[in-house]
């Protein structure tokens, strides 16, 4: 059996010039738990050109989603944005990845931090009714440039608290918290000064950051990342790995080069 399974494009949602979404066919024998990633691609030249991305549909939906950058000159995204309802793509079997519920420890606020095309997998993780069950509180952080950059922000707060499955768990328990670093927006700023001034906990209306309660997931850019662990490290906090639940998780949303 071959390592891939060739899906069907069945829509495409371009969100600004350099963000889109697209919904493709999924195989039943594909599983993954929220948070994963796995390998996707399109055939070039007769060789397959894959790239790492997270899953963004919840691991029950019968199609699987893709959140995109569009890299102008990028091997696979200068492609894949062209992208048409029909066209195939390649998806890899195997998925993996840290941003998995068992790498953390028990606690009461779940801090999900995404910066870009990083609130992939969060999308899963809010639609997960296990989130909700292990947590009391879940508050997903997006942080952006632009407010037009700022994805799936009504589904967050206005289509999700309707879903006939999750929308109770997650008008209950759900709290979106959007920031924006170029523009005027009601959360300026970047995630990490957000949280070293406290207004993050304040504004969501939560105690001051705490390791009895609090636990993070991590997915953006590798400065966000280092920035993150290292106020995470300073404090003592422990990242967490598959057989060692700890206080946080980290993925990077993209590898600079
Ligand atoms: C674990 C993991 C998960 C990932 N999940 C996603 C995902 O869900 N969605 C997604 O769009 N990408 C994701 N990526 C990045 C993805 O694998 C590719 O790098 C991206 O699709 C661009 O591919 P490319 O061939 O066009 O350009 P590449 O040659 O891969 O990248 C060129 C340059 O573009 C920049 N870049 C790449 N990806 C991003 C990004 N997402 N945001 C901002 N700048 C970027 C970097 O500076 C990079 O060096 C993930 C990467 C990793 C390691």
């Amino acid at each position: 059996m071959s390592n891939f399974i060739e899906e069907r494009v069945l829509s495409v949602h371009h969100w600004t010039e350099s963000l889109f979404s697209f919904r493709t066919t999924r195989d039943p024998s594909f599983r993954f738990r929220s948070g994963q990633f796995t390998m996707i691609g399109i055939p070039v030249n007769g060789k397959p050109l894959l790239r790492a991305y997270s899953v963004a549909s919840a691991h029950y939906e019968e199609e699987l989603e893709f959140f995109s950058i569009k890299v102008q000159d990028g091997p696979l995204t200068s492609r894949l944005q062209h992208l048409k309802e029909g066209d195939a793509i390649m998806v890899s079997r195997k998925p993996t990845g840290t941003l998995v519920l068992d790498n953390l420890a028990p606690g009461k606020h779940l801090y999900l931090l995404g910066t870009g095309t990083g609130l992939a997998p969060f999308l899963s993780l809010i639609k997960d009714p296990e989130t909700y069950e292990r947590f009391e509180k879940v508050i997903i952080v997006h942080g952006v440039r632009f407010k037009k950059d700022l994805a799936y922000s009504e589904i967050i707060s206005e289509v999700l608290p309707n879903d006939e499955f999750v929308g109770e768990m997650i008008r209950d328990q759900l709290i979106y918290y959007p920031t924006v670093t170029r523009e005027e927006f009601r959360n300026h700023g970047r995630i990490t000064e957000a949280m070293t001034s406290g207004k993050l906990f304040s504004d969501v209306g939560l105690p001051a950051m705490n390791r009895d309660d609090d636990r993070f997931m991590l997915c953006g850019s590798p400065a966000m990342l280092a920035d993150v662990r290292a106020l995470l490290d300073a404090k003592g906090w422990i990242e967490g790995n598959h057989g060692e639940p700890g206080d946080f998780v980290i993925e990077k949303a993209f590898v600079d080069k």
